[in-house]
């Protein structure tokens, strides 16, 4: 049974992945844009398979920002409550990033790596024991 099952804040978006999902990956992002996109200090992201999670309810409202090499990521927000859901991110179009504080359950997340960490916030302890990147990690594209 998949644990990929969430929604934002006030309910109107639901979000749940297709059963045997399994995350690609899980990061913590410290870059500037998901501080003021989260309005806290990083983002937690799993990233998943292209087209394995199906939103219902409000349609999703979306921002363009690019990203330090000028490709396009569009982040996926809930129109009612503002609550970030979702990104989609030219750099890695095999994959669909999920903000995972927005999942039911959070309690099974792990991150594997911390990336941009050259604008983390100066009080946050990053962990030493998974790989830190001051940008971003490499990625299959
Ligand atoms: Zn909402
Ligand atoms: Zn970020």
């Amino acid at each position: 049974m998949t644990k990929i099952v969430g929604g934002c804040l006030c309910g109107a978006v639901r979000y749940r992945a297709e059963a045997n999902t399994k995350p690609a990956m899980t990061g913590v992002c410290h870059c500037r844009d998901c501080q003021k996109q989260t309005g806290s200090s990083f983002s937690i992201l799993i990233a998943v398979p292209k087209g394995t999670i199906h939103f219902e309810g409000e349609p999703l409202a979306s921002f363009e920002t690019k990203s330090g090499d000028g490709r396009s990521v569009l982040r996926r927000f809930c129109p009612k409550c503002g609550s970030p859901i979702a990104s989609v991110v030219e750099a890695t179009p095999r994959l669909d990033w999920i903000k995972a504080g927005t999942l039911d359950d959070t309690s099974w997340l792990q991150p594997q790596v911390n990336m941009w960490c050259e604008t983390a916030q100066p009080w946050i302890n990053i962990c030493e024991d998974i790989p830190r990147f001051p940008r971003n990690p490499p990625m299959k594209p």
